[in-house]
């Protein structure tokens, strides 16, 4: 399903053929800080315009992002740690949503985070992507179901997910009462996947694992999983580590 690499954005990118013959195949790319125009401490492909970068260095960096997956533009998600989605019809930003559905041909959806989880959605049918956001609030929230079920709302099953990189759970300790948010809110399947003991003996959220454990639950069988520790990597923006930073996005376009 997977094969080559989209040119100029290695190594996290790729294409998914189309599920159906005469079908449009996928482009996604999992972006990290390098390839962009921003200046410190937003070097370099910062793509959000909420962090106080430059305006003109993000919608550059936009330009640049559409342009290496062979987009006209993309729609992205205006996140709020909600469960929200909206349905997108042409690009821009969408103010207080975590998830972006598009069933425009050569439109592109992004989620930005800098540690949260960002996924990518395939649809089954001829042209349905989405892109999600998901940090601790997310799995408490059910972003990933809420998405699932949007896609399945509009007739459309899920082919493949793509998740990008994101904190692992080591890096992610939480006081004991959001671990508790976690545990009383998803199921337990999902809680004893996300839910870890960190080194110095808190608690930890491992969000990917989380919504791992989620798209089994939900039926979905085919991920791909972009295993990057954002806090770790100093090629990805990470709030956790950096504070004043970018952020980075997982965009896909059909
Ligand atoms: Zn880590």
């Amino acid at each position: 399903m997977l094969h080559g690499t989209v040119q100029g954005l290695p190594p996290y990118s790729g294409v998914i053929a189309a599920s159906t013959p005469g079908g449009r195949p996928v482009n996604w790319a999992a972006t990290g800080r390098l390839g962009g125009v921003s200046g410190p401490p937003y070097e370099s492909l910062n793509l959000a315009s909420h962090v106080g970068d430059d305006e003109d260095a993000v919608a550059a960096n936009r330009d640049i992002l559409t342009g290496l997956v062979g987009a006209t533009g993309v729609a992205v998600t205006g996140s709020v740690h909600g469960a929200d989605i909206a349905l997108a019809s042409g690009p821009g930003e969408i103010h207080g949503i975590d998830a972006v559905i598009t069933q425009t041909p050569g439109l592109a959806v992004a989620a930005l985070a800098a540690d949260c989880l960002v996924l990518g959605l395939v649809g089954d049918d001829e042209g349905t992507v989405a892109a999600v956001h998901c940090g601790w609030r997310g799995l408490v929230a059910d972003v990933t179901g809420s998405a699932v079920a949007a896609l399945r709302a509009l007739g459309v099953g899920v082919q493949h997910v793509v998740l990008g990189p994101s904190v692992c759970g080591h890096c992610y300790p939480v006081p004991g009462e959001r671990a508790d948010d976690v545990r009383l809110s998803c199921s337990a399947a999902v809680a004893d996947a996300a839910l870890l003991t960190c080194r110095d003996g808190q608690p930890g959220i491992d969000v990917r694992r989380g919504v791992l454990a989620r798209l089994a639950e939900l039926g979905v069988a085919s991920v791909t999983s972009v295993d990057a520790c954002t806090a770790e990597q100093p090629d990805f923006f990470s709030h956790r580590r950096d504070g004043v930073t970018g952020r980075q996005g997982i965009v896909l376009v059909r």
